[in-house]
């Protein structure tokens, strides 16, 4: 049988989304279920994945899940090509976790470089609830349990990928083959692998506050490119700048186009031009930014528009998501029959096993 291409990817019902998710994933997703190329495209939202680090605050995860919803249909993912669910309802999920913690050691997962800074972001360090500590392997149970072929994420999400491909070598090692091995998926574009934010920090987070979100009003945009990091040794106007660093250029590398110059600054042809002038000195961060400003506007406007056509319809998108649950159920609960004939835990399945037996105990008696 020819090898179905699958696509799973998702993410942490802790906030709206922001531009960040837009070009790390999202904007991605929405061409990979335009392209038809694939067969089947899983997209969800991990809400227990969330409260793992949310544990006592329930009701912000509760209130985030409807709006990565109309954040995910803003941008264009569509319900008839792609199934949208939600981590918690598929309880297989957990099933598959828990037989894959025993494939991966403590050692292993103290190594995962992305935890390790998450653990430190939250001040864990002390006390990680083992929940957090463990969530690659859930992760893992996320992508295999579709049978993904191809996960597209942003450059973060690399150790959960090699995380999730040593778990299913050894599983199919171990039991036979019956798991597929992910392949990820980044960005093209290197400004988008790992968007940063407003305050020039590393990563655009949610956790951290340093966000545009794709619901922002566009006055709320604007504010916020205004206050944006540049280079803090552009003091005068007349002074040559430095580009590499400057989180506005970066917004830039990930956003603008060759079109957008001719639109709104057509004194230059291109970013690399635009580049030169501000190294040599007499650009100021003002004119750049109005120009960021004037690309970034003209990318979200739409997905605010339909966002909020979306947003009249509340229970429609609750449907749209328990339609979406009972099919990733479904999918999940297949693959799950296959694990457990390959770990041999179907015992009520297999009548050859009870004849067996029965066989086995006449011959001893
Ligand atoms: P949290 O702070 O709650 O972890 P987050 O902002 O890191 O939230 P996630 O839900 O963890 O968002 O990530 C969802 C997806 O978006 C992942 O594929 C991740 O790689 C991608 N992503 C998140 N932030 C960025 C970013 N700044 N640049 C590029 N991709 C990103
Ligand atoms: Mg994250």
């Amino acid at each position: 049988m020819k090898q179905e291409k699958i696509i799973l990817t998702g993410d942490r019902p802790t906030g709206k989304l922001h531009i960040g998710h837009y070009v790390g994933s999202l904007k991605r997703r929405v061409e990979l279920q335009n392209s038809g190329l694939y067969d089947k495209i899983f997209i969800f939202e991990a809400d227990g994945q969330a409260l793992t680090d949310n544990i006592d605050n329930p009701e912000k995860v509760r209130q985030n899940v409807i709006e990565v919803a109309l954040d995910y249909l803003a941008c264009g993912i569509d319900p008839s090509k792609s199934t949208i669910f939600i981590q918690s309802q598929i309880p297989e999920l957990c099933e598959l976790t828990f037989y894959f913690m025993d494939l991966v050691t403590v050692s292993r997962l103290q190594r995962n470089p992305t935890v390790k800074t998450e653990i430190q972001m939250r001040n864990f360090e002390t006390s990680i609830p083992v929940g957090f500590f463990t969530y690659p392997i859930s992760q893992a149970a996320d992508i295999t349990a579709f049978k993904a072929t191809t996960v597209p994420v942003g450059e973060d999400q690399e150790p959960m990928l090699e995380q999730a491909r040593e778990i299913v070598r050894r599983f199919n090692y171990i039991y036979g083959e019956t798991l597929v091995e992910p392949d990820i998926l980044l960005p093209d574009n290197t400004a988008c692998l790992r968007l940063p934010g407003t305050d020039g920090k590393a990563k655009m987070s949610k956790s951290l506050g340093n966000c545009i979100y794709l619901s922002d009003p566009a006055d709320e945009v604007e504010k916020k490119i205004r206050s944006m990091y540049t280079d803090p040794d552009h003091l005068r106007v007349s002074d040559p700048g430095k580009v590499e660093g400057n989180t506005v250029f970066t917004y830039l590398d990930a956003f603008s186009r060759p079109e957008h110059f001719s639109r709104y600054l057509p004194d230059y042809a291109n970013l690399d031009e635009l580049k030169a002038h501000y190294r040599r000195g007499g650009l100021g961060d003002v004119k750049v930014k109005k120009f960021l400003s004037a690309v970034m506007q003209e990318e979200l406007e739409p997905i605010r528009q339909r966002r909020k056509e979306f947003e009249k319809d509340i229970p429609a998108v609750y449907d749209m998501l328990r339609q979406g649950c009972e099919v990733a159920r479904e999918a999940a609960a297949q693959t799950l029959s296959e694990v457990r004939r390959a770990m041999k835990i179907n015992y009520f399945e297999d009548e050859a096993l009870i004849a067996e037996q029965a066989a086995r105990f006449k011959t001893q008696a």
